[in-house]
């Protein structure tokens, strides 16, 4: 790579300078160490980021700014709350006219994969400004001030390419907690704490005068380590909630991310919302896109229903592993579902949409549970009813097995966390208390009775079925999985069995049958749970 001439000048000069300094006699030692510390500054810091650009994208140029607030599914009141705060840029003059201090900062907070980047890309197409990014850990360097630094570079990158374009400029920072995090919380606290600071200094400087209008839009998952400084009226003065989507948010979603794809008939994209609560929109586009890569794998030109469903089980768990247990295992691990399945139809009737053994990402098998109604809030029978079912497989695999595995390590961790949440909501019998405030073991002893009380309940229910247990998880292990229908029917033909013969024991009894004859009558009811 040919140098430029002034660099060429300048190493010839240095070369000739030493060497005439040489000939003098004169010790070069400090000075080539001072110059070798100065090249490593100069060369280190801004390859580590001091001139690092920021992602910049203009409304008309295509890709990302093109997304409108259309593009996003769901989150109806994020949008109408945004949609309110925008429109403060768009119409400049009357706000000018009536003395409005400008809106300086948007900050969305909510889960990860909510939409927050999208809206922030949505509101810039909508203000008709430039959008540049950045995300909260590219301001964070070892060196001292390089974060201030950056902040001044990304403001000034916003005005300038505003300027040139003629247009307002939205800033988002994505992570934002990373920079604007409470202040002195850090150990490397002074760098962190002179970044934060100018960001203040950049956005108490946004005047009404500037002829870039620089909105400054945050994102956070964690709006709880923010600093109170950064939340004050005049810098983020709107905070808008980005949820997770409803059932009718998901469906919106949904028809977003196969607008570009080619369905089946059999797609009913309402049915797939109903049965991915909890998923975010980027879990949902990434449903999407399983469902067709599903379909490609099988040959077929268009999406089917069955690929959706499929690929829900994909992005919920994880890749469909090669790895097959050893045989015992592979029973270990049927009659463990079987007992979380059935107890799920007991205590829940209808809750079961399939049954498995295969594995997938971290789960060795797994019991996808039928579309509910989005549920904010629990009672205490639901919760008690989940703690059972939680504990409902340790407790098959002892009864039909003899003994407990690690498998259901992660169970145990969740039954502790739902008897938590009762302690913390007053369910114990400890009554309302300040669960932080309270000795462990005393919170211990509360949790472990709510536990012991759940396990009871299931152990019985469990035993009072063991054949019909043993047969569900021997289906199981032929045939890998079971749908909600199927595992519903068998449960239903067993239980009339049983009811059928309880019946005829009871009427052996009233006719004055010998004993042994009423035992005998009784043991096939229990058969007939099988
Ligand atoms: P993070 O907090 O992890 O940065 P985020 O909330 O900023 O996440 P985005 O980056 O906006 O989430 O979303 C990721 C992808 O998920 C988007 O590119 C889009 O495909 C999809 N997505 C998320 N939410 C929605 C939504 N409400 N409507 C349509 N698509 C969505």
């Amino acid at each position: 790579m040919k140098r430029p001439l002034w660099q060429e000048l300048l190493a010839g000069s240095g070369l000739a300078l030493a060497v005439f300094l040489l000939l003098r006699g004169v010790d070069l030692l400090p000075l080539v160490l001072v110059a070798a510390v100065a090249w490593l500054l100069l060369r280190v810091v801004p390859l580590s980021g001091l001139g690092r650009r920021f992602a910049v994208v203009s409304p008309g140029e295509g890709g990302h700014a093109s997304v409108t607030f259309d593009d996003v599914g769901g989150q109806d009141a994020a949008k109408k709350e945004m949609l309110e705060a925008l429109d403060f840029l768009r119409h400049d003059d009357r706000v000018r006219q009536l003395g409005i201090r400008p809106l300086r900062g948007i900050l969305l907070t909510g889960p990860p994969g909510t939409g927050k980047t999208l809206l922030a890309k949505a509101a810039a197409h909508y203000t008709n400004s430039v959008f540049i990014a950045a995300s909260g850990s590219e301001f964070i360097e070892m060196y001292a001030g390089v974060g201030a630094q950056r902040v001044r570079e990304l403001f000034r990158r916003a005005r300038d390419e505003g300027r040139a374009r003629g247009k307002n400029a939205v800033v988002f920072i994505d992570e934002i907690e990373v920079v604007a995090g409470r202040r002195g919380r850090h150990q490397s606290h002074l760098e962190y704490d002179q970044t934060l600071n100018q960001l203040l200094v950049e956005m108490d400087g946004i005047s009404p005068e500037d002829d870039v209008r620089v909105l400054v839009i945050g994102a956070t998952n964690r709006s709880d380590l923010i600093d109170e400084a950064l939340l004050r009226p005049g810098r983020f003065d709107r905070v808008v909630k980005v949820e997770l989507p409803d059932r009718e948010g998901r469906r919106r979603i949904l028809e977003l991310h196969t607008r570009q794809k080619p369905l089946d008939e059999s797609v009913d994209l309402d049915a797939v919302a109903r049965e991915t609560f909890g998923f975010s929109g980027a879990h949902l586009e990434s449903l999407a896109n399983e469902a067709a890569i599903l379909a490609m794998r099988v040959g077929l030109s268009r999406i089917p229903q069955w690929a959706f469903l499929e690929a829900i089980d994909k992005v919920a768990m994880g890749e469909k592993l090669d790895r097959r247990p050893e045989p015992a295992e592979r029973r270990r691990i049927a009659v463990h579902e079987s007992g979380h399945a059935l107890l799920s139809e007991l205590l829940s009737p209808g809750s079961v949409a399939r049954v498995t053994i295969t594995s997938r990402g971290e789960a060795l098998g797994y019991v996808r549970n039928a579309p509910r109604a989005d549920q904010y809030l629990h009672t205490q029978d639901e919760l008690e009813r989940d703690l059972a079912i939680c504990l409902a497989g340790a407790l098959a695999e002892e009864l039909l097995l003899g003994s407990r595995s690690t498998g259901a390590a992660n169970d145990l961790e969740q039954a502790l966390a739902i008897a938590h949440e009762m302690v913390r909501a007053g369910m114990s019998p400890l009554g309302v208390v300040d669960v932080d405030e309270l000795p462990r073991a005393t919170a211990q002893r509360a949790k472990s009775r709510i536990i012991a009380g759940a396990e009871a309940r299931a152990r019985r229910l469990l035993a009072d079925r063991r054949p019909l247990l043993q047969a569900i998880a021997q289906e199981l292990l032929v045939r890998e999985a079971m749908t909600g229908d199927e595992l519903r029917a068998r449960i239903a033909s067993a239980e009339a069995g049983a009811s059928g013969a309880r019946a005829e024991a009871a009427a052996a009894q009233a006719a004055g049958a010998t004993g042994a004859e009423v035992a005998r009558a009784t043991f096939a009811a229990g058969e007939g749970a099988g």
